[in-house]
């Protein structure tokens, strides 16, 4: 029987410990947060949607042979992962200028990128997740410059999985961002999730700005229906394989 020991609690999920010492237990939440967390509400099913979409994802992804912490999904909120060392740095892929980088660069929201641009953030609440440089990063040895190129790699493969596989579904994958472990054999795995609170998802045949959004920017600019767009995200999804 599972043993539920409560390891970390955290935005939008729980990490419970198992009787099996490499063996977590994931508790997809509703709570939803953005703005490093200065807006807080909850959204009606978005675990169960999230925990959907990422297990479908993670099942992709393993499938076009990339290593991901997923072992199964054992309820509608719940999956059973692997337990890793996570790597402090939110790894976020770009195919089209939106959120933070069009704040910071000046580019116009929806600018197509010419080939995918790869980002790495500190994932450390109490100073905003900023953006590193890799001199940065690799002053506070964050990774390795090895470990960087790997991610990179690792990160622009997802894309090359993702980005097609969300065409099929009428969905444009405008960015996410990704979290990565180091497993027993200190070998880099996907970690995390991977779901509408962690990628900007934009419906093909819709233009209007406002209207075309299926993700967390729907509760981040208060766009209304929020739930509803995760769960078509998810009824798209999981009618979907590579
Ligand atoms: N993102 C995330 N968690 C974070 C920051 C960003 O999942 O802590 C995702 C976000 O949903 C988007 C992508 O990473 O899909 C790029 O986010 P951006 O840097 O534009 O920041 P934002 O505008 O969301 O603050």
């Amino acid at each position: 029987m599972t043993v539920r020991s409560k390891l970390y609690e955290g935005k939008a999920k729980i990490l419970y410990a198992t009787d099996d010492p490499a063996v977590l237990l994931t508790y997809f939440k509703d709570d939803a947060t953005a703005f490093n967390a200065q807006k807080r509400g909850s959204i009606e099913g978005k675990g169960s949607f999230n925990c959907a979409i990422a297990s479908h994802l993670f099942k992709q992804l393993e499938a076009s042979g990339i290593a991901t912490h997923f072992i199964e999904q054992t309820s509608a909120n719940e999956m059973r992962v692997q337990a890793v060392n996570i790597v402090p740095l939110e790894v976020v892929v770009r195919n089209i200028a939106a959120g933070s980088l069009c704040q910071q660069t000046g580019l116009s929201l929806g600018t197509v990128l010419h080939q995918p641009l790869v980002e790495f953030y500190y994932k450390n609440d109490a100073l905003g997740d900023p953006l590193l440089t890799l001199d940065r990063l690799l002053l506070l040895a964050l990774a390795t410059a090895e470990q960087v190129t790997q991610l990179r790699a690792m990160a622009l493969k997802i894309n090359d999985v993702l980005k097609p596989f969300f065409l099929q579904c009428g969905i444009t994958l405008v960015d996410f961002k990704l979290e990565f472990g180091l497993d027993q054999q200190q070998r880099l795995i996907l970690a995390d999730e991977i779901s509408p609170d962690t990628c900007r998802l934009w419906n093909q045949t819709d233009d209007d700005p406002k209207q075309r959004v299926m993700d967390k920017d729907r509760f981040r600019h208060d766009l209304g229906d929020v739930a509803l767009a995760y769960q078509q995200v998810m009824e798209r999804v999981l009618q979907h394989t590579l």
